[in-house]
């Protein structure tokens, strides 16, 4: 069964980016029929509330929708839910359903996302033990945050951070074990990683570095704690796993589509099959700016993204050089983050404001230029950071860390 002129936009995946892919599909004015097929119950949401907002019992749950029920009829989007893409043929350009149907495809874009990774230890299966993906799953934790008085929390990166703000909130007592020196370190560097790790422990939380979990101990099928190397245990009633996730490029693989930690893709979001795109947290997509293939797991990539990839799978040129964005929101702290720090990393970290007050500007520099930029509860800056970041203009660091000077202002002899 080859492509013919009928044929589908087929997507892979009901999230953000699929959701956001057969919006542009459809806003870009073409007449081919578009499928999206996701292998969850529900129509595409959205995440970031999932560790926030929705889970400390904020916001509703019809506010996590990309788009109200009624859009995908509406707009001839076929949304083929608990219908996950179980194959690609991309000779014969088909793909399979789980349940055994062909589909043909014009165009098909992989928007498969990413997955928790799994703690390899004993326990890892008990009752009481959460992972974070998906809106269900968010359903139980914020039932166990209900009920608990001991969590533990298996990992110090953004989502195991938030979940460990909730549950404070909900009066929860909670340990927070992270392998590394300092939770973020890997992603912020010691110098402002710390001001994560202090704001935890000033909301009374346990703050254990260096440190990794043997097993999850159970009685009766439910969890009771975690052992440390030493043999030190820790009581809990519930865990909660955050340990990063991997890009799902199990479809990808399968077709023989280049994959490299993510489905490898050109600025145009392309794989190296011709007639297959990939966006969001699965694509390894290479940044003309940055000048090499990055991964990015957030939300707004998730978002932007689809645009480019539908405007090339519609036959436009098209590039994505949007500059890595992510948000977070932790107790009084909400950060916004602009810019991408590479392999090379920086030489320099300069404050502007105050680490201690949590109310500064955190900038990333090498050679003088600014790689990234972290505003910590500063708002309306992004787009002045996201100047000096692609300017690649050198900077004055003295009036780059200077309040007083404005950010137009602070480039090296300016
Ligand atoms: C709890 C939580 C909080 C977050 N908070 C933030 C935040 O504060 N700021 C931020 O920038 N980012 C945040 N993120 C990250 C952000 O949500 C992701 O970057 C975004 O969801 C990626 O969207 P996506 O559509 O690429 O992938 P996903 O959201 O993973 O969606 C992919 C979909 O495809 C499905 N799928 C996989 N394989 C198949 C298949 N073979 N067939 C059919 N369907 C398939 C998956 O089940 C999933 O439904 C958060 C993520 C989580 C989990």
């Amino acid at each position: 069964m080859g492509a013919t002129t009928t044929s589908p936009f087929v997507i892979a995946g009901a999230g953000l980016a699929g959701a956001k892919a057969a919006e542009a599909l459809r806003d870009g004015g073409s007449d081919r029929p578009v499928v999206l097929a996701g292998d969850e119950q529900e129509r595409p949401y959205e995440r970031p509330p999932l560790s926030k907002e929705y889970l400390r019992g904020m916001s509703a749950r019809d506010e996590v929708y990309v788009h109200p029920r009624g859009w995908y009829e509406e707009n001839g989007v076929e949304l083929r839910l608990a219908a996950p893409v179980a194959g690609i043929d991309p000779g014969g350009h088909t793909v399979t359903l789980g349940d055994g149907e062909t589909l043909p495809y014009a165009k098909l874009l992989l928007a498969t996302g990413s997955s928790p990774r799994r703690l390899p230890v004993p326990g890892e299966n008990l009752d009481g033990v959460h992972y974070l993906r998906r809106l269900a799953e968010s359903d139980a934790l914020k039932e166990t945050l209900g009920a608990a008085s001991r969590l533990v929390v298996i990992g110090g990166g953004w989502i195991g951070l938030e979940v460990t703000a909730a549950a404070r909130e909900a009066g929860v007592r909670v340990t927070l074990l992270e392998a590394a020196d300092l939770p973020l370190v890997g992603v912020l560097g010691r110098e402002t990683a710390q001001v994560f790790a202090d704001l935890h422990t000033d909301h009374g939380v346990d703050v254990r570095c260096g440190t990794h979990v043997t097993e999850i101990t159970g009685e009766a099928g439910r969890v009771s704690g975690v052992l440390l190397p030493g043999g030190e245990r820790i009581a809990a009633d519930a865990v909660v796993v955050a340990v990063g996730v991997s890009p799902n490029t199990a479809l990808a693989d399968g077709a023989g589509i280049e994959t490299d930690d993510g489905v490898r893709v050109d600025a145009a979001l392309r794989t190296s099959h011709p007639d297959i795109w990939a966006a969001g947290d699965v694509a390894r997509a290479f940044h003309p700016l940055l000048g090499r293939h990055i991964r990015v797991e957030h939300w707004a990539n998730a978002l932007n993204q689809p645009a480019t990839a539908a405007r090339s799978m519609l036959g436009e040129d098209a590039s994505y050089d949007r500059l890595p964005y992510f948000f977070t929101d932790q107790y009084d702290l909400g950060m916004e983050y602009t810019g991408h720090v590479g392999r090379g990393g920086y030489d320099r970290v300069v404050f502007r404001g105050s680490p201690a007050d949590r109310q500064f500007i955190a900038f990333w520099l090498r050679e003088r230029r600014v790689l990234a930029g972290m505003n910590v509860n500063v708002w309306d800056v992004t787009g002045p950071i996201r100047t000096l970041v692609t300017s690649g203009l050198p900077v004055d660091a003295g009036r780059l860390g200077d309040v007083g000077v404005p950010l137009t202002e602070v480039f090296a002899g300016g």
